[in-house]
């Protein structure tokens, strides 16, 4: 027979909070794990010690974590969400009949807080992973990811139509050239385009986005160079071929650990910033969060650049990063792979067998030039694959070249192929967990320091499931029982209440 259910409320409950959650429930696993009073500390100097007294910080820290932990990006659903579920009541420690905090207290603790306390959050979810056993020493894996913003493309104005951000100096000294440009030069080449773009004097974010010739190229239409999101002027544009254009920023992560699992350093960017330009930083990040010092770097091609391998040779890393170079030749004409290098005579020879020998050096590019004898290419049957206007061939090598033969030789043994095998699935495993689940997809937050919270927020609580699984196998066979309630910053109350039900018709 079909039951129809009836709802018929009672006047009366007896029911505790503390029992409505199910012993396994991943809140209450992480309220066992996790002792939140070390906030207080932390956000003890951003409170007057005189007036009313504050939403608890640890009430704010646990609500950003169940926004994270379950992919709530809205602040104001997360609040409603709360409101009604009694997990996440019970984890903050609010009764059934408590007020549930306004949404917009998020807003201002983040404000007034800022970066730096949401990095010692960060830093001690590490440090509970180390407590749980998974990290130590071993390869950390380094990678990133592009995040969207939380800005549409149709907020996109001429950067001459907004104010914020200001011009730089040398954008407003580009933008005097460009109003008052000088005759063209006989080769069609204007002074424009002569001028000198210097990275190392560009400031952090705004003009960065004009060193990228390649993003220029890329952005077929709207560049970062003219146009600027009115929503979210720090986010770039950037262009993929799968996305086409959107506005982005980036995620540069380290991740460590015994099974690779650990998130040790989150730095945000700008969408454009290149992560080879910031290995070092996720470096040095992760040995400040972890008090470890990297051994061995496990990265992608992007991060396979000459610098890096000088400065982690420099600082005694062992680098397993593929060199990002390129071994074929130009339109079809052989490529350096042709060419078979002698490191004890210092000499190449080329395809026809024939010695190429230091003929100077290129200091600008630190390289060294080899060539044939003058004459040989002439004459050579083979110069139409080798040399593209039939002039003598030449090869170049980087002072530092024998970093790049060593990286080479490392990533094709066994260890070292295994490594860049397992570089997908840890790291890149952990991208994807974020964007699925973490929020890591899109940025809820506009500006350069909340991406920066934000990933910080996405990376702990990646970090305290991982924690929070590998004490509960170590506790494996103790069941838990009633009296192995969490000790929680907030006391939870565990005795039966006993309510009115007020919404009865
Ligand atoms: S063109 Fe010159 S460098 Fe090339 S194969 Fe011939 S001799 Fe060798």
């Amino acid at each position: 027979m079909m039951g129809k259910r009836v709802f018929a409320p009672k006047l009366y409950y007896q029911l505790s909070l503390d029992q409505l959650v199910p012993q396994n429930h991943l809140l209450r696993q992480i309220a066992t794990a996790v002792d939140f009073s070390f906030v207080y500390p932390l956000a003890k100097s951003h409170y007057s010690h005189t007036g009313q007294p504050s939403i608890d910080p640890v009430v704010i820290f646990k609500s950003m974590l169940i926004g994270y932990l379950y992919g709530i990006t809205s602040e104001r659903r997360l609040m409603s969400e709360i409101q009604v579920n009694l997990a996440y009541r019970w984890f903050l420690g609010y009764d059934f009949d408590e007020a549930i905090p306004d949404h917009s207290v998020l807003t201002k603790v983040r404000s007034r807080f800022g970066v730096a306390v949401f990095e010692k959050f960060f830093e001690r979810s590490i440090h509970i992973c180390a407590e749980a056993g998974l990290l130590g020493e071993g390869p950390v894996y380094v990678d990133a990811t592009h995040v969207g913003a939380a800005a549409s493309l149709e907020s996109l104005v001429q950067r001459e139509e907004t104010v914020s951000p200001p011009l730089s100096v040398k954008d407003y000294i580009q933008k005097v050239y460009k109003d008052n440009p000088e005759p063209q030069e006989e080769d069609g080449a204007t002074s424009l385009k002569s001028l000198p773009v210097d990275d190392k004097t560009a400031p952090e974010y705004g003009p960065e986005v004009h060193s990228h010739p390649e993003t220029r190229k890329r952005s077929r239409g709207k560049t970062n160079q003219e146009y600027v999101s009115r929503t979210d002027p720090e986010a770039t544009i950037i262009h993929r071929i799968r996305d086409g254009l959107r506005l982005a920023y980036k995620a540069h992560m380290a991740v460590a650990g015994k099974r690779g699992l650990v998130v040790t350093a989150a730095i945000a960017t700008t969408g454009i910033a290149g992560e080879e330009h910031l290995l070092n930083d996720v470096l040095k990040s992760h040995t400040q969060h972890t008090g470890i010092l990297v051994k061995e770097v496990v990265a992608d091609t992007k991060y396979g650049t000459l610098a890096n391998y000088v400065s982690l040779d420099q600082a005694g890393v062992t680098a397993f990063i593929p060199p990002h170079e390129r071994t074929n030749g130009v339109n079809g004409f052989w490529g350096k792979d042709h060419f078979r290098y002698v490191p004890e005579q210092d000499i190449y020879f080329c395809p026809a067998g024939m010695p190429m020998k230091r003929a100077g050096t290129w200091p600008g590019k630190k390289r060294v030039i080899y060539r044939c004898e003058p004459g040989t290419c002439q004459t050579c049957q083979l110069r139409k694959e080798c040399t593209p206007y039939g002039n003598l061939r030449t090869v170049t090598r980087f002072f530092d070249q024998s970093l790049i033969e060593e990286v080479k030789a490392r990533i094709e043994n066994p260890v070292g192929k295994e490594l860049i095998r397992q570089r997908k699935t840890r790291i890149e495993g952990i991208f994807a967990l974020g964007k699925e689940l973490h929020g890591l997809r899109r940025t809820r937050l506009m500006g350069i320091w909340k991406v920066q919270i934000q990933l910080w927020l996405t990376a702990t609580v990646i970090n305290l499931k991982r924690a929070v699984k590998a004490l509960t196998a170590r506790l494996e066979g103790v069941a838990p029982t009633q009296t192995d309630n969490p000790p929680s910053a907030i006391a939870i109350t565990t005795a039966p209440l006993y309510f009115s039900f007020t919404t009865a018709n």
